[in-house]
């Protein structure tokens, strides 16, 4: 109780503390103000005596990955609070934000307070899940409470470009040592999220030959081959829509596999209403459900176009990969995720559900690395929009959850 009423009664200065990291504008890409960030949450970390440990990507390898490493250096913060226990749970969050487009009505980096909400980009995803984690931290020592486990905390950049130099980075470098991990996003109110789907993204170019468009039997209409190809790739959708391809919730409810044709779609400058087309350019968005492999995703859909351009004549195509993430899933019955449950349950006094999220997170590097993890973090609304806001009674009972949550489980 003591931890609850700690929290509740400290509201304004956990306001305070993500108002300041709203602040910072850590707008990806390109990767601003990454070393600011750091340096503040590393400072904060270690107020509350947690082992820091800053771990910059060096730039050759970021290089690997993105163009501008010299300039907007990627690094991630490490934050240990080691009490000797058998266990230990990471928490992960993410520093980076989206960039800033539209109208909005309150400056996006100013972290003004209306209402009862909190305004910002960042300010639901996810500087809020960070400002929570950390206020449940020094929740616990404030009222002299000992976490049930070791707790390792991450702050990490680049989620909002694929996680490769953040989160993936740290786990590929073996530098988390936890047995569990809460991936403070993915989740939340009544919802935790035990896994996340997949994503396939391809850019497939499709090639013909230019000629007049008054004899267009001398070229090769890339538009008209794009049209083939496409009917291919619908009944590969089709496919997905069985019912021997659905992923069944825990509330039984059904998510299949899906497949987003030509979310971008482009020819070339030269395109002209007498000119036969030559090159089309189109996107796949194919969603892999938690029970998916990436793999399994990508050598169907090759095989698709493969197949297609086998059987139409002229059909030539390109493919490039330009996002793969992989999807994962913890069960819902094991006694770590249960244990999650019954502490949201005490906290909200309503049972919550197990639900993977559509869209995808870090969780995935954890759990695919060999923990197992859910995904609970603070209800805002308009991430990646304008007028981004987190609600403030949710926040100080996500902050509740996680102080609860370190100080009570027992898994
Ligand atoms: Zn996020």
């Amino acid at each position: 109780m003591a931890i609850q009423t700690y929290i509740k009664d400290n509201q304004p200065a956990l306001c305070a503390l993500l108002q300041t990291l709203v602040k910072i504008p850590t707008v990806n890409p390109p990767g601003d103000n990454y070393a600011e960030i750091v340096g503040l949450l590393e400072a904060k970390c270690q107020a509350l005596g947690m082992q820091t440990q800053v771990v910059p990507v060096p730039t050759d390898y970021a290089n690997e990955f993105i163009s501008n490493a010299e300039n907007h250096p990627r690094l991630n913060l490490i934050a240990r609070w080691d009490i000797g226990a058998e266990k230990t749970v990471h928490f992960n969050g993410h520093y980076d934000v989206v960039p800033v487009a539209g109208d909005w009505r309150v400056p996006p980096f100013g972290g003004e307070i209306h209402d009862e909400w909190l305004y910002g980009r960042g300010a639901d995803d996810m500087k809020d899940s960070i400002a929570a984690l950390l206020f449940a931290i020094q929740a616990l020592q404030e009222t002299g409470a000992t976490p049930k486990f070791n707790v390792e905390c991450s702050f990490t950049c680049d989620e909002e470009t694929g996680g490769d130099l953040g989160a993936g980075y740290i786990v590929k470098q073996g530098l988390v040592n936890a047995d569990y991990v809460v991936n403070c996003e993915g989740g939340g109110g009544m919802n935790i999220g035990n896994g996340h789907n997949g994503v396939l993204w391809l850019d497939i170019a499709v090639k013909g030959k230019a000629a007049h468009g008054s004899q267009p039997h001398k070229g090769i209409n890339a538009f008209e081959k794009t049209a083939e190809l496409v009917a291919a790739l619908q009944r590969l959708k089709r496919d997905l829509a069985s019912p021997t391809r659905a992923f069944t919730l825990a509330d039984g409810s059904k998510r299949h596999p899906t497949l987003n044709i030509g979310g971008t779609f482009r020819g070339t400058e030269g395109d002209k209403i007498n000119t036969v087309p030559a090159h089309v350019t189109f996107s796949i968005d194919r969603r892999i459900t938690p029970t998916e492999t990436l793999r399994f995703a990508e050598l169907e859909l090759r095989d698709t176009l493969s197949t297609a351009c086998e059987y139409y004549e002229e059909l030539n195509t390109d493919t490039q990969t330009l996002l793969q993430i992989e999807p994962c899933l913890t069960d819902e019955k094991s006694m770590f995720a249960q244990a999650f449950a019954k502490v949201v349950q005490a906290v909200r006094f309503n049972k919550p559900q197990f639900k993977p999220t559509t869209g995808f997170t870090d969780l995935h590097f954890f759990v695919n690395s060999g923990l197992q993890g859910i995904g609970y973090g603070p209800r805002g609304e308009g991430g990646h929009a304008i007028d981004e806001r987190v609600h403030i009674p949710d926040l100080v009972r996500t902050a509740t959850i996680y102080a609860t949550f370190m100080s009570r489980a027992e898994f």
